[in-house]
């Protein structure tokens, strides 16, 4: 009797995968390295050692447990170079009965994946991705009715169903949320832990030198690639988290240093997305931390919440809204993407710190992520699309339903408030007082319209000006508002001439 072909994706390096779950003698597991998915966004070098090492590590784990294993490279003289192909390909080889896959992280490649029963002639099975603690129907049963979603009450109603954090029916500690006490600025003698070391086995070395040739102009270097390609030494990353990092996760989760790209960050995302690890076991352990007295319930429940609340909520979100959800641009912004965001090449000092640390590591934290380049954006007016694809290439870990819900709703406020309920807008002020960046910048972070002046400062007037109107009604943005509005004439007329200064040399392709 013909077997079954189970298709697994890149991002679905789970051995317990709902696909493969019932897998028996004579079926065969199909993984496929493919130009389309490796070239939808200029991707780092980096991600792409990644994903395609971590596939090559997957598929030899299965096969050494005796699976049949139908692996096709990159280099395959035959490769079609779309998923879809490749399935139409290996049908031919095995001719199953028929295929088996899970749902995909992403619409497009849902959209494809709907037509390939029709397209390849068998039938083909796709199976709910059980690997997220909210399933998107769940999601979308929770959602059903209310005006508006906020991840806080989401993220409760999941304390309570997985029982993460709980004293009986009430939250440990008596809070839901600890994040007041994380947002204190790291004092310079605080050291920080290495990062623990990586090794480069045959296969991630064979991907490393097939990236660096096939992807020779995409940002980043496969050199210094230090991600967990494997289960165990995803496992290996996240205990060195736990010991090291954890305790201090919470208290420093928004602070900056320059020149320090990790600091208490787990790190985990990258492997965390392509299913190396599991989200509820992550939470379990961190809780057990703070049951043993050995991490503090700020650093504990701040990262439960990011995993349990944060990462499930946006998955929510981009299943609920796609594909409307790719096309809002509540604000109208309309400007290309610096080119320094490409480079690094900025006197901004907070800028080419997070910009360069992500050419370098393909990796930026949260903060960086929203309060540097994602508040930069903002404040100019940068196109959503444009900002998008930078984020979805940069980071080893985009993918985009985690990508885009952050980028566009979290960060740029182009989905109206459907993330947030305010703009994460932000001046100078808040970077120096998170950050040790403006005391060596070229730019005077105390100054907000002189020609040294914080480009930050000018733009985040500017932005709350020329958004005044829209954001009247909104209770949390009252008070820069009213700022704005007490504001002398003649110095609402500066920032504007500033910003309109700045924001004109980078229309013309300049620097700042
Ligand atoms: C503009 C913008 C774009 C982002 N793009 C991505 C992306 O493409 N992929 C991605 O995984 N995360 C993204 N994030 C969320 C977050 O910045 C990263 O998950 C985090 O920086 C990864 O580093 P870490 O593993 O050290 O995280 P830690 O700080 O150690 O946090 C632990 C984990 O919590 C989860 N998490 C934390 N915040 C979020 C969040 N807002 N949304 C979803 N999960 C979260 C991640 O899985 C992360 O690994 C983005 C955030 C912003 C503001
Ligand atoms: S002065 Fe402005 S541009 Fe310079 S590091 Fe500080 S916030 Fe960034």
């Amino acid at each position: 009797m013909a077997g079954i072909l189970r298709v697994v994706l890149g991002d679905q390096l789970s051995p317990g995968l709902a696909s493969l779950r019932d897998i028996a003698p004579g079926d065969t597991v199909l993984l496929a390295e493919v130009m389309a998915e490796c070239s939808y966004v200029p991707h780092h070098a980096k991600k792409l050692v990644l994903v395609l090492s971590a596939m090559r590590h997957f598929a030899a784990m299965l096969a050494g447990g005796g699976t049949s294993v139908d692996y096709v490279r990159l280099d395959d003289p035959d490769n079609t170079h779309s998923l879809r192909g490749e399935v139409a390909r290996a049908v031919a080889r095995h001719g199953p009965a028929a295929v088996v896959v899970v749902e995909p992280g992403e619409w497009r490649v849902m959209q494809d994946m709907n037509g390939w029963e029709q397209a390849i002639g068998c039938p083909v099975d796709i199976r709910r991705d059980d690997r997220f603690l909210c399933d998107i129907r769940g999601f979308r049963d929770w959602a059903a009715g209310k005006r508006t979603l906020r991840m806080e009450f989401f993220y409760r109603e999941m304390r309570r169903l997985h029982r993460v954090l709980m004293q009986g029916d009430e939250p440990a500690g008596g809070r839901w949320n600890f994040d007041p006490e994380n947002r204190k600025r790291l004092p310079a003698h605080i050291a920080l832990p290495p990062r623990p070391p990586a090794s480069h086995d045959a296969i991630t070395r064979e991907v490393m030198a097939l990236v660096a040739d096939r992807f020779p102009r995409n940002i980043g270097s496969v050199e210094g690639f230090a991600f967990p390609v494997t289960a165990d030494e995803a496992e290996a990353a996240f205990e060195d988290f736990l010991r090291y990092r954890l305790p201090y996760f919470g208290d420093w989760q928004d602070a900056m240093r320059g020149g320090a790209p990790f600091l208490f960050h787990s790190v985990i995302a990258p492997a965390l997305n392509l299913g190396l690890l599991d989200p509820l076991d992550l939470c379990r352990r961190v809780e057990s931390e703070w049951w043993e007295g050995r991490a503090p319930l700020n650093a504990v429940e701040g990262f439960v919440r990011q995993i349990l609340g944060w990462r499930e909520f946006v998955r929510g979100i981009y299943w609920l809204h796609m594909p409307e959800y790719a096309g809002l641009n509540a604000l109208g912004a309309a400007r290309k993407l610096p080119a320094f965001y490409w480079s690094g090449e900025t006197k901004m000092r907070c800028m080419a710190d997070a910009i360069g640390q992500t050419i370098a590591h393909a990796y930026a934290h949260h903060i960086q992520r929203l309060m540097l380049t994602g508040n930069f954006a903002l404040l100019a007016g940068i196109d959503p699309a444009e900002v998008d694809e930078w984020y979805l290439a940069v980071y080893a870990d985009a993918y985009e339903w985690v990508e885009m819900p952050n980028t566009r709703g979290m960060a740029l406020f182009a989905d109206g408030g459907i993330v947030g309920s305010k703009p994460y807008a932000a001046s100078g002020a808040y970077i120096n007082r998170m950050s040790d960046h403006c005391a060596g910048c070229a730019y005077d972070v105390k100054d907000a319209t002189g020609p040294n002046a914080c480009p930050f400062n000018a733009l985040y007037w500017d932005f709350i000006g020329r958004h005044a109107e829209r954001f009247a009604d909104n209770p949390r943005m009252a008070m820069p508002l009213r700022g704005w509005a007490a504001m002398p004439a003649a110095k609402r007329a500066a920032l504007r001439a500033r910003a309109a200064g700045l924001l004109a040399t980078l229309e013309a392709g300049g620097t700042i």
